[in-house]
C-alpha cells in the first residue's frame, strides 16, 4: 500500500437521484475486494491496478477543511468507486475518523460496502443519524459460495445479512444494494427469491435492484477472464449477447423485476431509499 497526498477530498455531484449524495467521497484508491465484475477497472476511470491501495494520507485535514468551508450541507457518499471497509481499513482506521469529522460538523452521510467492518463504525453512524445517515449493504447472491467466486476478498453473503440484521436492529437506516446481477450465473427468479427472503429476515429499510451489469473497456477484459477461470463456456455467452454493449441487462429482467416488485410490496420494503431533506432555509455558517 502506498501513502499519497491528495489536493482534495470530496468532488461534487449532480445529486444522485438513486442515492441521494451530494458530494463524493474516497479515502483510498483501489479496492482490495477484486469482485470480478468490477466497473472501478474500467480504463476511463484511470485508476491503475484495482489491487494497488493508496491511501491519502492527508485525507482527514483536507476533510476537516472543506466540510468547514461547505455553504450547503448536502449527503457525503462513499463506497462508490472503492469499499470504505475493506479489509486494510480494519488497521487504519481512516473511514472511522472521517466519519467523526462528518459527525462533528453535522453533515449526512450514504455509506456502501460490502463489508461487515461496518458494524464497528456503528456508534458514530448512530451520531451522524441525528442529521441522517444511511447504510447500504451490496448483496447480489444468497449463496455465500458464488460470492466468494465472484467477490473473493468481501465478507460472504450471510455475514452481509447479519450486518443488515444488526445495523437494522440498532435503529440504523440501512438497505441493501441488489445489484449487479450478473447475466446466465445469478439472474435467476429461484435466486432471486432466495436472495429476497434472506432479505426480508433481515428487515432492511429499502432493497434497490438493478438486474444488468456494466462492462467497458477495462473491466469487460478482466471479467471474461475470471469466466473463463471459473465458468468455462459463459464467456462466448457473453460475447454472443452482449457484443461490447457497454449495459449487460439480464435476459430475464422482466421476470426478476416483476417478481422483485410482487414479494418486496408484500413485505412492505420500498425499492427507493429516503434522502436526507435539508430545511429549506439552511445555510451553512462559514466561520
Ligand atoms: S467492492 Fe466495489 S469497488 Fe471494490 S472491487 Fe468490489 S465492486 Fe469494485
Amino acid at each position: 500500500m502506498d501513502r499519497i497526498l491528495s489536493k482534495s477530498i470530496l468532488s461534487s455531484l449532480k445529486e444522485d437521484p438513486w442515492f441521494g449524495t451530494k458530494y463524493s467521497m474516497n479515502i483510498y484508491r483501489g479496492c482490495q475486494h477484486a469482485c470480478i465484475y468490477c466497473d472501478s477497472r474500467s480504463s476511463c476511470y484511470q485508476l491503475g491496478e484495482l489491487s494497488h491501495i493508496r491511501v491519502k494520507e492527508n485525507a482527514l485535514e483536507l476533510l476537516n477543511k472543506e466540510l468547514r468551508s461547505k455553504r450547503v450541507r448536502g449527503t457525503i457518499g462513499t463506497g462508490s468507486m472503492n469499499d470504505p471497509y475493506m479489509p486494510v481499513e480494519r488497521k487504519e482506521r481512516i473511514i472511522r475518523e472521517a466519519l467523526k469529522t462528518i459527525a462533528h460538523h453535522k453533515f449526512p452521510v450514504h455509506i456502501i460496502t460490502k463489508s461487515d467492518l461496518v458494524l464497528r463504525d456503528m456508534d458514530v453512524i448512530k451520531e451522524i443519524s441525528r442529521i441522517y445517515a444511511a447504510v447500504s449493504i451490496t448483496i447480489t447472491t444468497a449463496d455465500d459460495k458464488l460470492s466468494k467466486i465472484i467477490e473473493p476478498v468481501s465478507p460472504a453473503s450471510s455475514f452481509r445479512f447479519n450486518a443488515i440484521s444488526t445495523l437494522s436492529a440498532n435503529g440504523i437506516y440501512t438497505g441493501i444494494t441488489l445489484m449487479p446481477l450478473l447475466p446466465f450465473i445469478n439472474d435467476t427468479v429461484k435466486e432471486l427469491k432466495l436472495l429476497l427472503e434472506k432479505a426480508i429476515d433481515a428487515k432492511p429499510g429499502y432493497i434497490m435492484p438493478a438486474f444488468a451489469l456494466t462492462l467497458r473497456e477495462g473491466s469487460r477484459e478482466y471479467y471474461y477472464k475470471m469466466l473463463d477461470k471459473h465458468f468455462p463456456g459463459m464467456k462466448e455467452r457473453y460475447i454472443r449477447e452482449f457484443g461490447n454493449s457497454h449495459n449487460c441487462v439480464s435476459p430475464n429482467a422482466k421476470a426478476l423485476y416483476e417478481t422483485f416488485y410482487k414479494i418486496t410490496k408484500a413485505a412492505g420494503i420500498p425499492y427507493r431509499m429516503r434522502h436526507y431533506q435539508p430545511e429549506e432555509t439552511e445555510q451553512l455558517s462559514l466561520f
